[in-house]
């Protein structure tokens, strides 16, 4: 009897042992997460992290986590090839370095917005303030993040800004 396994298991081999020249079992450890209509998959973790070490990894988590690592692999390992000095750390970096800069505008927009209440709340006799310009105070933390990481987005680079901040 020789190499009957291909014969019987009709089924193409996974993309991982394909790679890996082997006979992709029935309980191969690979084939949920790396189908043989996406190789690219497979072979960038494999350069990356090794397949015996991805198949480890894989081992020792529970089913129901092992997509998500595959993810996750797979993410980390296309950054680690796009920038490899740092890898998916250079992306969070730079990404956290702007959450800074925003906090730091919003901050700014925020003290101004208070300033200018206060001045309007001085020349004016009537109390009454427009509420749409406000808005942004009923919102929470994150979604208030959200809402200026796309609205600041066109004024990142403009420190003239605090010129008009403390003026009337
Ligand atoms: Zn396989």
């Amino acid at each position: 009897m020789k190499e009957g396994g291909r014969k019987q298991g009709a089924t193409s081999p996974c993309a991982a042992c394909k790679l890996l020249r082997r006979r992709c079992a029935n309980d191969c450890v690979f084939a949920p997460y790396f189908p043989a209509d996406e190789p690219h998959k497979f072979a960038i973790v494999h350069k990356v992290f090794g397949a015996s070490n991805v198949n480890k990894m894989l081992q020792e988590l529970p089913e129901q986590q092992r997509s998500d690592a595959v993810s996750a692999m797979v993410y980390e390992a296309n950054a680690r090839v796009r920038d490899p000095v740092y890898g998916c750390v250079g992306a969070i970096s730079s990404l956290q370095q702007q959450v800074d800069e925003l906090q730091t505008q919003l901050a700014l927009a925020q003290a101004e917005v208070v300033h200018m209440r206060m001045c309007h709340a001085s020349t004016s006799s009537d109390q009454h303030k427009p509420a749409s310009n406000t808005s942004s105070e009923n919102l929470s933390p994150s979604s208030r993040l959200a809402k200026s990481l796309f609205d600041m987005d066109m004024v990142v680079d403009q420190p003239n800004m605090g010129e008009s901040l403390w003026s009337c």
